[in-house]
């Protein structure tokens, strides 16, 4: 399987600056492309910019989160066909800061997967525990959790990817150990076996949380970490570049 390196660019960057970095991630990584899937998820305001950058390039696009309705009056939201419109391959759905800050429930994201699925979207689906619960054992029963019920009423075939992104490790600059994420992953592996046996080994698992080029290498050399979901070190093409740059090694 191929690495996946996805840019979350989070509440950042005007058009011109959107710009401006998707060119210089484009011009800096052209050669690492066929032997690493880059997706590049920014603001919906600069989707179509980004999108004109990176056409034809192989990097995809991806949107931050989705309305599961179609249209509506739902004012401020945006749906699965508007973003496929804006070009998008991918949309982050269950993001931790869409949880927590925004009080998203597991019923909410699992509508949401299953539009994104519908509207011919692929899902990265977020989850993973916060500090506390970790402190008091419960990691896995949350990533279980998260889990089972975002991937609630897909088909085995249904193209999706997983990002296990401890909450205490997101914008914190305290990145899970190897062995922590490891751990995670495997869990998550074996969960996926039972849910889907023919393609478990199909679904990628990407870690996310405080991702950096002096640390990419160590979490990739993990069995079943297949890829990062990327805050902070996407926003600068130097570290953005250098972490595909490691990947595709
Ligand atoms: C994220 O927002 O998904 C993320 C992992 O952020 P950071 O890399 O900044 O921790």
């Amino acid at each position: 399987m191929k690495k996946i390196l996805a840019a979350n660019w989070k509440m950042n960057l005007t058009n011109p600056e959107a710009q401006h970095l998707a060119q210089d991630v484009l011009s800096g990584v052209q050669t690492f492309l066929p032997s690493v899937q880059v997706v590049i998820c920014p603001p919906y305001t600069a989707l179509t910019t980004v999108r004109s950058v990176i056409a034809a390039s192989g990097i995809r696009l991806g949107a931050q989160n989705m309305h599961h309705e179609p249209a509506g009056a739902f004012t401020g939201e945006c749906s699965g066909p508007m973003l496929l419109s804006a070009g998008c391959d991918d949309v982050i759905i269950g993001h931790s800061e869409r949880r927590h800050i925004f009080n998203e429930t597991d019923s909410m994201i699992a509508l949401k997967v299953k539009a994104a699925i519908r509207e011919g979207l692929r899902p990265i689906l977020c989850v993973g525990e916060t500090g506390q619960e970790r402190d008091q054992g419960l990691t896995f029963n949350i990533v279980e959790r998260h889990v089972r019920s975002g991937l609630s009423g897909l088909s085995p075939e249904d193209d999706i990817v997983i990002a296990y992104e401890p909450v205490w490790a997101i914008g914190t600059g305290r990145t899970a150990t190897p062995e922590q994420a490891r751990d995670v992953h495997a869990m998550i592996r074996n969960l996926l076996k039972t849910i889907y046996p023919e393609r478990y080994q199909m679904v990628p698992i990407l870690y996310g949380g405080s991702v950096k080029p002096d640390n990419i290498g160590e979490l990739l050399a993990q069995p079943d970490i297949d890829g990062a979901l990327v805050g902070g070190a996407s926003l600068k093409a130097e570290s953005f570049n250098r972490l595909i740059e490691i990947a595709a090694k």
